[in-house]
């Protein structure tokens, strides 16, 4: 049976029990704190479990994608070593919101399995909760007593804490669950070891498909367990476990899911798949993590230096390094398997059709830039060989080529095995926990359990569109202490005019009124599991009471000016660019406005030009808002809102129309677009391949824009004194300078051309290198030519030299290439150690590089001191 067919048989054998049928909510979170990425399930259902929002649907069943490589849940190491972990996979579930429990989900569970997919009941084994002492639990009884009525007890195994509690993270919604394993092992292998003592114990063909998740607890702060208000169900099945099993695979990766990948990076990279364990490694690795880094990609996560971002970029590394190693690829590559992903996977995930020529150029892209930090990773890496005494290099060495130069450790270790050397790894692993303290120190953060003051069957209404200020009860607070911002309260009021942080806009800025006429500020307001959370610097005295807040007036309706004026904008691009341009990501602040989108071409002057008369003319027609609240989904699309991939749309939906613009929007929003007054851009610019960037301002801050730009226009008429056509003036200067430039720089290379006579006499021979460090009263490119040419006519050569200018002070080092390999000798090093005698700073490449400084004064003892790298 094909995977489509599999998954769809799975969604509909559900359907048939009266479960609700959803889409993947998106892979990348965007607006929850505590969560970077969907790690099973039931992330997009935490907050029916936590109780904080009631399920429209009690019965519903998806396919989820999930993504484990960060966090409590991290299987990134394993990926492609074993055959059964994935970096992204589907996670099939079906969910029971205070509904059904435990003898449902069995009993269906074993219905699917047996009588539907026709699994061998031989082949199956159920795991049972044991209980744990440290929290009071005992033994399900209850789940033994039903699976008993299906399975011999001989294949019920009793499980531990770790395999058989689920819990979310180090807080939250858990329980005890039971987990249904298969043993694919030929009949002679079952013959000699019994599967049951091969159940949770990493064995390839005896694994864990299913798990089926009794949640009934909240794990508090303190380690403690709270019952929840209901009970559910959360069930797991790993939809390319399923596959394997379905399909008589011993592998993942020989499923249909994969096969298309694995063929095509075979044939790519000149590979054969089966033959030989370190090439199916890197295939595997290859195949799974190109469906992670496309997924994210097309729900809006481009890979980055930072945060999720950059567990992507990690990721996508990690392949491109298999690949450089293992399968000799040293040209980008993957990104040509996108193609074949996408024609894979796009019948049920749009996205990735959608999205395909994006993902495509930002992989090639990332795929280029890390191939050239590889390769200069390989020329250091020879320096530091070279260098080293005996055969065990460095722990600290390896680490700053790792830390600064993001050359991958694993590599450094494979090389220096080849090479019949090792790695001090006990200094490498020091210095790395060294880095994690000083990360983690900084992010430090201690979350209290929530003090409830009042039990709200109601959830917390948003009644921010309408007001700006209500009469508020507390009904509940946490204190939180952070390393960087210290301590502060987090409130949750029994309704609220304060709009959370979400939809790229900015949370809304407040204060709570307390008696004696004192305030209490309100400095940001975000959503965490549906509850709209008020961060708040201090808790009134008596938190009972019922209080006055306010929201910021000014903020907000700078922000909501800005809003709008991004839906303009976004509509203005489409109809000036073209309909490929789709919105990337947004941020919507009160000082001004960022928006993101796809396009493949900087914007020309005439084309923003364009852009901003669009918006100006719409605001200038006074269109007002309509707003519809609370829309079926088919509806805001029958207005023409268009849907963003990677957006987790509820059942209703909230749509923003200003005339032809209408989008899918929770945002506040001004009346009228005349309110805007005036849009301007400020800054257009590239993010990624394929992704441009658009800054701009509206209403008051477009009025500073324009009157900043008119005093400096006039002061530069002023100095100009007062020219007729002040453009011309301003070109004359500039072409003068280009004259005069050019002449200088005519008279300094023959300076240099006499100079280079004088130093080359000058040069010492000291270990054999021919080294030279001199002050030169020249300026930095004459300096750099002047290396390059000494270094074309003395070999083995060390040359330093110093310059001031402008009270400042530049250090220049130039390394012939063989002493870098051959000496371990490193300018970029020379130059950063040396640069702080001149209370700076630079850096290069190994065989050139300059620093710059404020202290002239050092050039002599950084001088002297280059001599010391020689001897
Ligand atoms: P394992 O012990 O095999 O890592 P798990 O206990 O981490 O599994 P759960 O968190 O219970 O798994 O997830 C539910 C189901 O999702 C599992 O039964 C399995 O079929 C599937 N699954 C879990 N992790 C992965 C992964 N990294 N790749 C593919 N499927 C997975
Ligand atoms: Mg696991």
């Amino acid at each position: 049976m094909k995977s489509q067919q599999i998954r769809q048989q799975f969604l509909d054998f559900f359907a048939s029990k009266k479960h609700q049928i959803v889409p993947s909510s998106p892979m990348v979170l965007k607006n929850d704190p505590t969560l970077m990425f969907t790690n099973a399930g039931m992330v997009p259902f935490k907050e029916y479990f936590l109780g904080q929002k009631t399920a429209a649907e009690k019965r519903v069943a998806d396919t989820q994608k999930c993504l484990r490589v960060s966090g409590k849940h991290n299987d990134l190491e394993e990926v492609g070593k074993d055959t059964y972990h994935h970096t992204m996979f589907e996670m099939l579930g079906n969910w029971s919101f205070g509904d059904y429990f435990k003898k449902e989900a069995i009993s269906w569970a074993w219905e699917l399995l047996t009588e539907v997919y026709k699994i061998d009941k031989d082949c199956l084994y159920v795991t049972v909760f044991e209980g744990a002492e440290e929290d009071g639990l005992g033994y399900d009884q209850e789940a033994y007593d039903y699976w008993k009525q299906f399975i011999s007890e001989d294949r019920i195994i009793n499980g531990n804490k770790k395999d058989n509690f689920w819990e979310m993270g180090a807080q939250g919604p858990c329980g005890p669950c039971s987990e249904i394993h298969v043993d694919i092992r030929s009949t002679e292998e079952k013959a000699k070891i019994s599967g049951k003592s091969l159940v949770n114990n990493d064995h390839p063909q005896v694994v864990e498909i299913w798990n089926l998740v009794f949640m009934e607890f909240n794990r508090k702060a303190d380690g403690s367990l709270e019952k929840l208000p209901a009970q559910h169900v959360d069930t797991g099945m790993g939809f390319e476990r399923l596959c394997m099993v379905l399909q008589n695979k011993q592998s993942n990766y020989d499923t249909d899911v994969f096969t298309p990948l694995i063929r095509e990076v075979e044939a790519i990279t000149n590979s054969d798949y089966g033959k030989n364990e370190e090439t199916d490694i890197a295939i595997r690795v290859i195949a799974d993590h190109v469906r992670a880094v496309a997924f994210a990609i097309a729900d809006g996560q481009l890979p980055s230096n930072t945060g999720a971002g950059y567990v992507i970029r990690r990721i996508l590394r990690r392949a491109i390094r298999y690949g450089f190693t293992f399968l000799n690829t040293k040209e980008p590559f993957i990104y040509k398997l996108v193609n074949t992903l996408s024609k894979q996977m796009a019948e049920y995930f749009p996205e990735l059709k959608a999205q395909k020529q994006l993902i495509t150029n930002v992989i090639k892209e990332e795929e280029n830039s890390f191939l050239r930090t590889l390769d200069q990773g390989l020329l250091l890496l020879d320096g530091i060989i070279k260098n080293t005494n005996g055969t065990e290099v460095s722990g600290k060495k390896a680490f700053e080529l790792f830390d600064t130069y993001g050359f991958p450790i694993d590599l450094t270790a494979l090389i220096l095995s080849e090479k019949g050397m090792t790695l001090n790894e006990v200094d490498f692993n020091t210095e790395l926990e060294k880095q994690k303290n000083r990360s983690r120190a900084a992010s430090v953060v201690e979350t209290d359990d929530w003090v409830v003051l009042y039990e709200d069957d109601d959830e917390e209404e948003f009644i921010g569109y309408d007001t700006l200020k209500a009469k508020v009860k507390i009904t509940r607070y946490r204190k939180v202490s952070s390393k960087k911002e210290g301590d502060f309260y987090q409130l949750v009021f029994n309704m609220t005019p304060f709009y959370p942080e979400g939809g790229g806009q900015v949370g809304d800025k407040g204060y709570i009124e307390v008696p004696n006429g004192n305030v209490i500020y309100i400095v940001n307001t975000k959503k965490e599991n549906n509850l709209i959370i008020h961060y708040a610097e201090n808790l009134p005295k008596d938190p009972t009471q019922t209080f006055n807040v306010s929201v910021d007036e000014k903020q907000r309706f700078r922000t909501a000016c800005n809003h709008s004026a991004t839906h303009l904008l976004h509509q203005a691009l489409r109809e000036v660019l073209g309909t490929h341009v789709e919105q990337k990501g947004s941020a919507v602040h009160s000082k001004n406005l960022r928006f993101d989108f796809s396009h493949f071409a900087k914007l020309t002057v005439d084309e923003l030009r364009e852009v901003e008369d669009f918006v100006n003319a719409r605001i200038d027609s006074k269109i007002p808002l309509k707003e519809f609240r609370n829309i079926p989904m088919q509806t805001a699309l029958d207005k023409g809102a268009m849907a963003l991939f990677g957006e987790k749309y509820g059942d209703t939906v909230r749509a923003i129309q200003f005339g032809q613009s209408v989008e899918l929007c929770g945002g506040t929003h001004i009346q009228n677009t005349g309110d805007i007054w005036h849009f301007k851009i400020t800054s257009e610019s590239a993010i990624a391949s394929g992704i441009r960037r658009i800054e701009a301002i509206t209403g008051d801050a477009t009025k500073d824009f324009y009157f900043e730009n008119n005093r400096a226009f006039f002061e530069i008429k002023d100095i100009l004194k007062n020219p007729a056509n002040p453009l011309k003036s301003i070109l004359d200067l500039q072409e003068e300078n280009t004259t005069l430039k050019k002449q200088i720089e005519t008279l300094l290379k023959d300076k240099a051309k006499n100079l280079k006579g004088d130093l080359i006499n000058e040069v010492e021979k000291i270990n054999g290198i021919n080294f030279l460090a001199k002050k030169l009263d020249l300026d930095q490119n004459s300096i750099k030519d002047l290396a390059f040419e000494i270094g074309n006519q003395v070999e083995n050569l060390f040359l330093l030299a110093g310059t001031e200018a402008d009270g400042k002070a530049f250090l220049t080092c130039y390394i012939s290439k063989n002493l870098v390999t051959e000496k371990g000798l490193n300018a970029g090093q020379v130059v950063r150690e040396l640069g702080k005698l001149i209370q700076g700073g630079g850096g290069g490449q190994p065989f050139f590089a300059t620093a710059g400084g404020k202290n002239p004064a050092g050039i002599k003892d950084a001088l002297q001191k280059g001599k010391e790298y020689i001897l």
